[in-house]
């Protein structure tokens, strides 16, 4: 009808939609250039060990400092890369900078983890595991100091083939994470059917664990189930000492989060981690 015409014809001329659009693609137009040139850039956000109060490890999260628009959230690069299909040279950037910082940490003996988070289009297609192998191989890291993130709504969507490339993972020595755990509708046999080694509680469930009880019951059951299955609870987001305090009654084994640091430049953490060690040795 005219009617359905016209709204089809004010769709697609939506101002705010095109810029975006137009935004999007500008950025990937200028992706690979800016991964060559450094804008695009890899920060740590470090991870304590409940148990033993020490910083054990990082996660890596991409940055993009764009000259005109300053920072980009990866929230927009990412997803806008990995729809049109160019989800490949980031990845391959950013586990390369992991791999390298957790082998720098080694040659210091330092035994240090760190975590990339991966996409969903990146497990139904070969060529990931190869890749990881290699830089692996190339920087001569213990496959188990490496883990790849995978979020839950991803894993619980995954075809066989995105099972069998996380299987390969695992067989390796590397580790699997679920992020952004409890935001999907897992179930036992999901949690049966992903092979997994860690479980990473979202950020929702913890902002406000010392008042909600219903977070407080379902983080509490999480870290039960994922404990009687043999794989290790992260908590993402935890913000103050209370939250702290109470993932450790809980038994949470590592901790992530502004209270213990902000994601920062490798220069920053490398520091922390050293001043750790030097405390330790003292
Ligand atoms: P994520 O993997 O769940 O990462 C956690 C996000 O929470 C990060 O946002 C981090 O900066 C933020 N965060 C950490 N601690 C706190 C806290 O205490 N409070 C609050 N309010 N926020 C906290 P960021 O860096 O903006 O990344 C957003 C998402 O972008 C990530 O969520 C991840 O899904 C994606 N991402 C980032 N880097 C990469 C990458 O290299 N590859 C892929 N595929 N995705 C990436
Ligand atoms: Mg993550
Ligand atoms: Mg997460
Ligand atoms: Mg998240």
């Amino acid at each position: 009808s005219e009617a359905a015409a016209e709204g089809l014809r004010w769709k697609a001329y939506d101002p705010a939609k095109l810029a975006d659009a137009e935004w999007k693609l500008s950025l990937l137009g200028r992706l690979d250039a800016a991964i060559d040139s450094g804008e695009v850039w890899v920060a740590y956000q470090p991870q304590l060990d409940v148990r033993t109060g020490r910083l054990c490890g990082a996660e890596a999260l991409v940055r993009w400092s764009h000259p005109e628009k300053g920072a980009v959230s990866p929230m927009e690069f990412v997803l806008a890369a990995e729809q049109h299909n160019r989800i490949d040279k980031l990845t391959a950037f950013v586990l390369g900078d992991a791999i390298k910082t957790a082998a720098a940490f080694q040659a210091r003996g330092i035994t240090f983890d760190v975590a990339v988070n991966i996409s969903a289009r990146l497990l139904e297609r070969p060529g990931l595991v190869s890749l990881v192998r290699q830089q692996l191989a190339d920087a001569r890291l213990p496959p188990e100091r490496l883990t790849l993130e995978v979020t839950e709504s991803a894993a619980l969507t995954s075809g066989r083939a995105s099972i069998r490339t996380l299987e390969e993972i695992g067989s390796l020595g590397i580790n699997v994470s679920i992020d952004d755990y409890g935001t999907g509708f897992s179930t036992l046999e999901y949690f049966k059917r992903i092979p997994a080694t860690e479980v990473k509680i979202d950020r929702s469930f913890i902002a406000a664990l010392d008042r909600n009880a219903s977070d407080r019951l379902m983080v509490h059951s999480t870290i039960e189930l994922a404990h009687s299955l043999g794989r290790t609870v992260v908590a993402e987001g935890v913000e103050t000492p209370e939250i702290l305090a109470e993932l450790t009654n809980l038994e949470c084994d590592k901790i992530q989060g502004y209270f213990i640091g902000k994601p920062m430049k490798l220069e920053e953490l490398t520091k922390l981690i050293v001043n750790q060690e030097q405390a330790v040795a003292a």
